[in-house]
């Protein structure tokens, strides 16, 4: 059994701030050890359950050379493999090889979520709203994308309430969450005590992994049409024109539409 865990950090019990997921920031040290923790309790659950092949990859831009790269390594648990300083979404070769179930581990709510602690999607000043057809969605929907074009199911999706109802509303009810913690505002929250969380994690790691049809793969309908929507009208030109997309100005949008999701986002990423 190859289980990817996708990780990032806004979504960790006891991270409320930038300062706790920025690199180089005074609260970063207590923010990589909370981050560390969590993700070790998914790759304990999913051991558990039998899983011979665990790779987690590193989500979160912390900034500088701690791009992707926030896990503290010689905490890591033995029983995972894991992938640093790797643009996010562009490490494929499980997913190409095939893995049978995908964890998300410490993930937040899409841009502008009024209860999503840490909310933002991709990057609050480069991106408003992000589409997938018809669908809004933020960084649980990119990573749900990239797994269902390989037919990967996401069966775990943990961070704060907003971001597992979010999760639940695009997989379905058969999605495992688990809720470390209730966003307040953007930058507080009433949260589980980190040790207790864990051990949440790793329940739902392992409840999650008993059933690997209870979860579609996400697979948005083709052809596929993402629809970015710029925070700023600077950004929009920084990063654009992209080959193959079309820009509406105006509405500070980009299009890609592509006849498969995969196709559709390759061409407007990496930004
Ligand atoms: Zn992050």
């Amino acid at each position: 059994m190859r289980i990817l865990i996708l990780c990032d950090m806004e979504g960790v019990s006891g991270i409320v701030t930038w300062d706790q997921v920025g690199g180089g920031k005074a609260g970063y040290a207590e923010g990589r050890a909370l981050y560390t923790a969590e993700v070790n309790a998914a790759v304990r659950g999913a051991a558990r359950a039998g899983a011979s092949e665990i790779i987690v990859i590193d989500g979160h831009n912390a900034g500088g050379d701690w791009r992707y790269n926030s896990l503290l390594k010689a905490e890591l648990d033995p029983a995972c493999e894991y992938v640093a300083h790797h643009t996010w979404t562009e490490y494929r070769k499980p997913l190409e090889q095939g893995v049978d179930a995908c964890l998300m581990v410490g993930y937040h709510a899409r841009n502008n979520t009024p209860d999503g602690v840490l909310n933002h999607t991709i990057s609050s000043a480069q991106c408003r709203n992000l589409w997938f057809n018809d669908t809004l969605v933020g960084e649980v929907g990119v990573n749900a994308a990239l797994c269902g074009h390989y037919g990967c199911p996401v069966l775990l999706v943990t961070g704060d309430a907003a971001v597992c109802r979010e999760a639940t509303e695009l997989l379905g009810s058969g999605l495992t969450t688990v809720a470390v913690k209730q966003g307040l505002s953007k930058y507080s929250a009433r949260q589980i005590a980190p040790r207790r969380a864990r051990e949440m994690i790793e329940a739902g790691a392992y409840q999650a992994l008993q059933d690997f049809d209870a979860v579609a793969p996400y697979k948005p309908a083709a052809p596929v049409t993402i629809t970015v929507e710029f925070g700023h009208y600077d950004t929009m030109m920084r990063y654009v024109p992209r080959a193959d997309t079309e820009l509406d100005q105006p509405a500070q949008k980009m299009y890609s539409r592509a006849d498969s999701w995969l196709e559709a986002w390759d061409k407007i990423w990496p930004w």
